[in-house]
């Protein structure tokens, strides 16, 4: 049987025979004396599988919390992006986000509505990767063709906007359409680079 101290808790392995019903006992580090009773085999064995309980939770709650940050690391990095540095540390592979998103089919439509000149922009976003992907913001920039400057938009004209899809996140394989809100133009000359807002 084990006995412990009452005062430092030090462990003793005694045979219960050398204690009987009670017996008076003193620790050999402490020097600290008390009456120690018999302790019964199955409070004994109660106590070790408690302390196996605790551990076994202990290292369930620690796997657990690894694997959420696991499964959760796309949203992880758009939320916290210096976690990247974690994921590194413990061997994770991050997605490529230039191998992870392809826009395809891009399209303009004018109209001219009270001499004003308006654009949409459309188009496919496929999510490549074989993972599901959060979906990325649409940074549109339209520029001034800088070639042979044509009269009509000969001044440097520059327009940014953020286009937001309706949907939270991309399956692999799976595209969405998109079409931007109408945006005022100076003409239909113009250069448009799309980027993706993701990490
Ligand atoms: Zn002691």
């Amino acid at each position: 049987m084990i006995v412990v101290c009452p005062s430092c808790r030090s462990k003793y392995s005694v045979q219960p025979e050398a204690i009987g019903e009670s017996k008076m006992v003193r620790c050999a580090l402490c020097s600290t004396m008390w009456r120690q009773t018999a302790i019964s085999e199955s409070i004994d064995k109660k106590d070790h599988v408690q302390h196996i309980i605790k551990w076994a939770f202990f290292w369930f709650s620690v796997l657990a919390f690894v694997f959420s940050l696991f499964f959760t690391r796309n949203v992880v990095l758009k939320v916290w992006p210096q976690s990247a540095c974690f994921y590194d540390f413990i061997g994770v592979k991050l997605p490529d986000t230039k191998k992870t998103f392809i826009i395809k089919n891009m399209g303009t439509q004018f109209k001219r509505r009270d001499g004003k000149l308006y654009m949409r922009l459309s188009g496919e976003l496929i999510n490549c990767s074989s993972d599901v992907q959060i979906m990325p913001s649409l940074i549109i920039t339209l520029k001034n063709e800088d070639s042979q400057s044509n009269e009509a938009s000969k001044e440097p004209y520059k327009k940014v906007w953020t286009h937001d899809l309706m949907y939270n996140k991309l399956l692999p394989d799976q595209n969405v359409a998109f079409e931007t809100e109408e945006q005022s133009v100076p003409c239909s000359n113009l250069m448009c680079d799309i980027k993706l807002d993701v990490l």
